[in-house]
């Protein structure tokens, strides 16, 4: 496996790759595929049903999702290559947790129904419609390819609950970064930008 596979991990907020706009794939190749396996790994063992590449500090238009957060249901697994949404309909209020945030949930709204379009790893389409959890899962994931997390949808009064714990990892971000154990801001920049260059 290639370095760059090895070394992947989840990234937690405030990390600047969860605020970075990615960009869609152009390249499939064999590593990207051991990235996704990687990816499904890292989300298995942080019991999640979503995991964006931004969440692990890569800059490309890329999630996957197994909703059964089972690493025997391989069947399952879901991965979606520059997904877009063609059509929403109807709104639906839930409950929502990132492996970005740990331990934060949240109440929001999101589209009741969507109509998808992505590629899987065979260069397939997907055209799907969806509902239900797979919807929210899809919104949730496609909102880090824009940098977007769940918490910047939240209604004030909620946030305002968070906010302590949103202001303490801000703060040990930085001393991180101060101490060497993060990079900064512009040297996790120019390292998408690198990565971004290779494969979009
Ligand atoms: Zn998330």
């Amino acid at each position: 496996m290639s370095e760059l596979v090895n070394q992947l991990k989840i990234v937690k907020y405030p990390h600047p790759a969860l605020r970075y706009k990615s960009k869609p794939v152009k390249r499939v190749d064999r590593e990207l595929g051991q990235i996704v396996r990687k990816m499904f790994d890292l989300m298995y063992e942080a019991n999640g049903i979503g995991l964006a590449a931004n969440q692990v500090n890569l800059p490309y238009r890329l999630f996957v999702i197994n909703l059964t957060a089972d690493p025997n249901e391989k069947q399952e697994e879901l991965v979606f290559l520059n997904p877009v949404i063609l059509r929403r309909k109807g709104f639906e209020q839930g409950e929502e947790g990132c492996l970005s945030l740990p331990d934060l949930r949240g109440t929001v709204r999101r589209s009741k129904e969507i109509d998808i379009l992505a590629y899987n790893l065979q260069g397939e389409e997907i055209c799907w419609r969806v509902t239900g959890l797979l919807a929210r899962a899809f919104q949730h994931e496609l909102d880090h390819l824009d940098g977007i997390l769940f918490i910047d949808h939240l209604e004030p009064s909620e946030l305002l609950e968070l906010r302590g714990y949103v202001e303490k990892w801000e703060d040990e971000y930085m001393s991180a970064v101060s101490e060497g154990a993060e990079e900064p801001e512009d040297k996790v920049l120019n390292r998408l930008r690198e990565l971004e260059a290779l494969r979009t």
